[in-house]
């Protein structure tokens, strides 16, 4: 019998205690789970990819049930060359949905054999985002109950 694949896409700028809850509950539904960093060149990050990897790799890599990885091409066809099924997204709030909605629909689109799985955010990080955790930064707010202590301190760097 085949292995059930799960994809978790993300830009991951940096990961922060919303995604580590959604991986956690998207852990469980796979025999493996791809966390999946895209190579986007346009959006400007505060963090390279490798610096995102290694700080994703510091939260999940002793974990067996769980693949690092980047992807430079369309998360779909990614998806397919690694035999995943699903992918997962986080949904935050209504606003979240839409653009969500569309994507969802144009990957079926592309490749109709995979289907999005969305997980409900957990109540205390719903208003959890990466560009609102860097904007605090940016203004030398506290952002340790945000993101794992690695991280902060990787952002604090960043100043
Ligand atoms: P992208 O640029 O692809 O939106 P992000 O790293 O911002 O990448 O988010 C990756 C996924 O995680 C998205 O589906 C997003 O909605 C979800 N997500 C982000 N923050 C949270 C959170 N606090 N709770 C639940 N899901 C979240």
């Amino acid at each position: 019998m085949s292995n059930n694949i799960g994809i978790y896409p993300g830009t991951f700028d940096p990961v922060t205690n919303g995604h580590i809850d959604i991986i956690k509950r998207a852990i469980v539904m796979f025999d493996k789970l791809y966390i999946v960093i895209s190579n986007n060149t346009s959006k400007r990050t505060l963090f390279t990819l490798e610096e995102r990897v290694a700080m994703l790799e510091h939260e999940f890599g002793n974990d067996s049930r769980v693949e690092i990885a980047v992807c430079s091409e369309l998360t779909v066809n990614y998806a397919k060359k690694i035999g995943a099924k699903f992918l997962i997204r986080g949904l935050r709030a209504v606003t979240d949905f839409e653009y969500e909605l569309q994507m969802a629909h144009t990957n079926r689109k592309i490749e109709s054999e995979i289907d999005t799985v969305f997980l409900m955010t957990s109540s205390e990080y719903s208003y959890l985002s990466s560009s609102l955790i860097k904007e605090i930064l940016k203004y030398n707010g506290d952002i340790s109950q945000f993101v794992p202590k690695h991280v902060a301190i990787k952002m604090l760097e960043k100043i």
